[in-house]
């Protein structure tokens, strides 16, 4: 299946990775058709149509897709029974959600493939709190399976008498204890897939977050890091092949010492690949529509030596004066409205 342009691309999910793929489809001549809970989503202001709907709406999901060609999401968080319904349509399947969105069934899948990754133990419990802290040992991070973004959901425990207040502090949801894991870096493999099987990736970025935000990308990642990129693309690859995956995903990384351990996986487009827009022979978003309507993946190389890109978060926003007046400062801004603490409003990307 290669869609014709003219075609209608779903999108479900309306924030600013919805809105980046709705620009990149427009460029190839799609129509793009939003869905999202709320009233006026960042992407919905650039693309053909919008409806709006809750994500557990199994007739509104379907009426949202009839029109569609090809659906796809831009985020991981959504229940999968309204999804389950499209079938072929959508793309990625909803495998790739139902094991990404849980990071439970995530670790499973990561242990079942055989990949290193931080010693972790299901919490549901505050004896199983304490069953975890006996076998992983302290410090250990409590991240909650579900719904969990940009740090949300996560507590660390890193003395005995932390481990209520860290319970309490994750809402006593379902949960899964990590060990706090020693790494001198962070970085992600992004890889685009096709439904035959091809992939592609791109060059590897150093990944710096504060508070559990991505707060910076950059190329050339580091010696550290380059030390492990084949393994870590090996990896990747591996793991898209064993999802079915189509489109882009990302696995995360740390750089420890016995080599990259795997955080966790994004089953879409990722905040650390923005600088693929500039920085890159083809971006994300194109890759992504791409590999989900049936056309070739493009090549992925940088086309400049260093690459930076810096989320603008919060009222760092409000620096959009001197950033737009800088030159060779590729300036994004979301349009989200208000600037609250921790909100993703925009990125600028530097090539060089
Ligand atoms: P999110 O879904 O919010 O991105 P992550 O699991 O990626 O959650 O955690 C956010 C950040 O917290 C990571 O990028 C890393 O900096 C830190 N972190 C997560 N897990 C661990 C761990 N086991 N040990 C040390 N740091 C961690
Ligand atoms: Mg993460």
């Amino acid at each position: 299946m290669r869609l014709a342009p003219g075609s209608t691309i779903g999108i479900i999910g309306g924030g600013q990775l919805g809105r980046m793929l709705a620009i990149a489809a427009a460029q190839l001549g799609y129509h793009c058709h939003i869905y999202d809970p709320h009233e006026a989503p960042c992407a919905d202001l650039v693309a053909a149509s919008f409806t709006r709907g809750s994500f557990d709406d199994a007739d509104a999901i379907a009426r949202f897709a009839a029109p569609c060609d090809v659906v796809t999401y831009e985020f991981e968080n959504l229940p999968t029974a309204p999804l389950d319904a499209l079938g072929d349509k959508l793309r990625p399947a909803t495998h790739s959600l139902k094991v990404t969105q849980d990071r439970a069934a995530e670790k499973r899948f990561l242990d079942a493939a055989g990949v290193r990754i931080a010693p972790w133990a299901e919490v549901d419990d505050e004896a199983s709190l304490s069953a975890a802290i006996d076998t992983l040992g302290l410090p250990l991070l409590l991240k909650t399976r579900r719904f969990g973004y940009d740090g949300k959901g996560q507590a660390w425990v890193r003395a005995l008498d932390d481990a209520i207040a860290a319970w309490d502090a994750v809402g006593r949801r379902p949960a899964v204890a990590e060990k706090g894991m020693h790494f001198a870096d962070e970085f992600s493999v992004i890889v685009g897939r096709t439904s035959d099987g091809a992939t592609r990736v791109w060059p590897v970025s150093r990944n710096i977050h504060e508070g559990g935000i991505l707060r910076r990308s950059e190329i050339p990642p580091g010696s550290t890091i380059e030390a492990q990129i084949a393994e870590a693309v090996e990896v990747t690859a591996g793991l898209a092949d064993r999802l079915g995956h189509v489109g882009v995903m990302t696995v995360e990384f740390f750089a420890c010492a016995d080599g990259p351990v795997v955080n966790e996986i994004a089953p879409r487009v990722h905040n650390s690949g923005h600088w693929t827009i500039e920085g890159s022979m083809t971006s994300q978003f194109e890759q992504h529509i791409r590999a989900i309507c049936g056309l070739p993946l493009r090549d992925t190389r940088l086309v400049g030596r260093t690459v930076s890109m810096d989320n603008l978060i919060g009222d760092d926003v409000d620096q959009w004066d001197a950033l737009i007046a800088e030159p060779g400062a590729h300036v994004h801004l979301y349009n989200k409205g208000q600037a609250r603490p921790g909100r993703k409003m925009g990125h600028v990307t530097r090539v060089a």
